[in-house]
């Protein structure tokens, strides 16, 4: 992922939430953990880590959904009230960073991801596409 110092705007399908994020990203995760896939309804899910202090609501009110994940974390996902798209996840755990949905940023183009986890769960078709990144079997 290059380093973006631009300031980086984004929102839910609906309109009703908008966000800023004000510092450069710390990475870009890709995720086939089972509960990404079904929480995306899709393949995978990816996570750009994001100091805490540098993302802010600039529009709207999220809704909080808690569940432990296989890390004995308690994880917090954030999503719009409304159209029920996730925002993104924080966890006690690591009290400094969020992880945001970049798919839900205006501007994707720049989106390269850094590495993969989960890949135990990965679905298989994935493999050829994402085999150049490094990969770990579980969380990382
Ligand atoms: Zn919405
Ligand atoms: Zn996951």
């Amino acid at each position: 992922m290059s380093p973006v110092t631009r300031i980086l705007e984004g929102g839910c399908q609906c309109g009703h939430v908008r966000y800023r994020i004000s510092g450069a990203p710390d990475g870009l995760v890709v995720c086939h953990c089972s509960a990404c896939q079904r929480q995306t309804g899709s393949a995978f899910a990816m996570s750009l880590i994001v100091r805490k202090q540098d993302f802010a609501l600039q529009q709207g009110t999220l809704k909080s959904f808690t569940r432990v994940a296989d890390s004995g974390n308690r994880l917090e996902g954030h999503f719009c009230p409304d159209c029920g798209v996730r925002i993104f996840h924080s966890t006690a755990a690591v009290p400094d960073k969020i992880r945001v949905r970049p798919g839900t940023l205006d501007d994707r183009s720049w989106l390269k991801p850094d590495k993969q986890i989960w890949t135990r769960s990965r679905q298989p078709w994935l493999a050829a596409e994402l085999k150049p990144l490094p990969a770990h079997e579980g969380q990382a």
